[in-house]
């Protein structure tokens, strides 16, 4: 267990979206404010996190966007909504980084790829991914975390029963990962 100065002083965690922050939405992508809803917990999550991390960060695939089924505005609408409600519950996010391409897309910026681990490095150069979780609930994110070398997490869902993530903490949610810290 790493102790809370060292924490606070020193380590970032990274965030996947859609099922660690909000609910996915049924068959398809939160388009819009409206379809977006907090996943039990979670906005008292940052709450905690923000106590408890030197930066709190966002690494979404937003392939919706691709497929042209929403665009970069109203994901930034979504993003608006839900950083004013985490900051109203007295929690924050220092940055979020998405990525709009298509999986089909070569190359492409999503995780599992490093490019959104760059985009970080290169606006806060002083991060040391050796001292940062990555929190998600997809094996991408898993293998996204292990390729920058970061201390994975995994929140299991309902819906989400991915089974091999062996040697991984596994959570039921963001706010049982942070009551651990
Ligand atoms: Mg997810």
């Amino acid at each position: 267990m790493i102790n809370r100065t060292e924490l606070k002083n020193n380590w970032s965690v990274f965030l996947d979206r859609d099922g660690v922050i909000n609910k996915p939405f049924p068959g398809g992508y939160v388009r819009k404010p409206s379809e977006f809803t907090f996943l039990p917990g979670s906005l008292f999550a940052f709450n905690l996190l923000s106590n408890i991390f030197k930066n709190i960060f966002i690494v979404t695939n937003q392939q919706g966007i691709g497929k042209g089924i929403m665009t970069i505005r109203e994901l930034e609408d979504i993003h608006r909504q839900m950083l004013g409600k985490i900051k109203e519950n007295g929690g924050r996010i220092d940055r979020i980084f998405f990525c709009p391409d298509l999986a089909s897309k070569k190359p492409n910026c999503r995780k599992p790829g490093l490019a959104m681990a760059q985009m970080v490095k290169k606006e806060f150069p002083a991060i040391d991914f050796r001292k940062s979780y990555m929190v998600g609930d997809s094996l991408s994110d898993m293998e996204f975390g292990k390729n920058a070398e970061m201390q994975c997490v995994f929140i299991r869902s309902n819906d989400n029963d991915e089974t091999n993530v062996s040697n991984i903490p596994v959570y039921s949610s963001l706010l049982e990962f942070a009551r651990t810290l």
